[in-house]
């Protein structure tokens, strides 16, 4: 077994199931995803942490429990279609992809979107479609989804992300102002249409930028 699996190993039990996440197909796609190819040379060492990292344009990838609680509160499975708002390195759109049937991850830096369209492509992930936009305004061409996640914090839920989703469809998305108390929230959208909201608890993400989240300067935007 190599140093890094190894220590991803360690990583699923310490910090995945040993808090209670232990779903089989959950802790199977993290086990299949290499995190330390989704951040730089400098940082590999690190790529088991249990934190954030920084990646390039001045952002961030992803805690795996983070990851991997917005996975199981959104209930992804076998045959949804994704949309992940906050491609970043592209790291938990692969471990969706692990599950999920299909992925569209959105993302506002072009850098990124470039990085992380090379790396589903050198790794193989061929169901992961990273595109460049602004993820306030979902992506209406692959719509309707199954699931719609975010990886950064708005203001709130924004409008075109409840137009694009099912009937049974689910939003996880973190909100609150940026450097203040944020909650992670789970929005379902029932058959007949109606909203239901839960409050899953406090959490830390960067902020949601665009026309339905927030400036660059981190006021609301509307
Ligand atoms: N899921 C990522 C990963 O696994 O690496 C981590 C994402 S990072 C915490 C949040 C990302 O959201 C940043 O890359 C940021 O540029 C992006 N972001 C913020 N607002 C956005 C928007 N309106 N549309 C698309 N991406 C956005």
């Amino acid at each position: 077994m190599s140093d890094f699996t190894m220590l991803r190993e360690r990583m699923i039990d310490r910090q995945i199931a040993a808090r209670g996440l232990d779903d089989p197909k959950l802790l199977a796609a993290f086990r299949s995803v290499p995190r330390e190819e989704f951040i730089s040379r400098d940082y590999a060492g690190y790529a088991y942490e249990d934190s954030p990292l920084p990646i390039e344009s001045g952002q961030t990838i992803s805690q795996p429990y983070i990851v991997a609680l917005t996975i199981d509160a959104a209930e992804i499975g076998p045959g949804d279609k994704v949309l992940e708002v906050g491609a970043g390195s592209g790291y938990a759109a692969a471990v969706i992809g692990q599950i999920a049937d299909q992925v569209i991850a959105i993302e506002r830096h072009a850098e990124l979107v470039r990085l992380a369209h090379d790396r589903m492509r050198r790794l193989g992930y061929a169901n992961v479609r990273i595109v460049e936009g602004d993820g306030t305004l979902g992506w209406p061409e692959e719509a309707p989804y199954d699931v719609i996640v975010a990886a950064a914090s708005g203001s709130h839920v924004p409008k075109s992300w409840l137009a694009q989703l099912k009937p049974g469809g689910r939003i996880v998305v973190p909100l609150g102002d940026p450097g203040s108390a944020q909650t992670l929230v789970k929005v379902t959208k029932r058959e007949d249409g109606t909203l239901v909201q839960e409050n899953l608890g406090g959490v830390r993400f960067v902020p949601l930028i665009g026309k339905e989240g927030f400036r660059d300067s981190g006021s609301a935007a509307q």
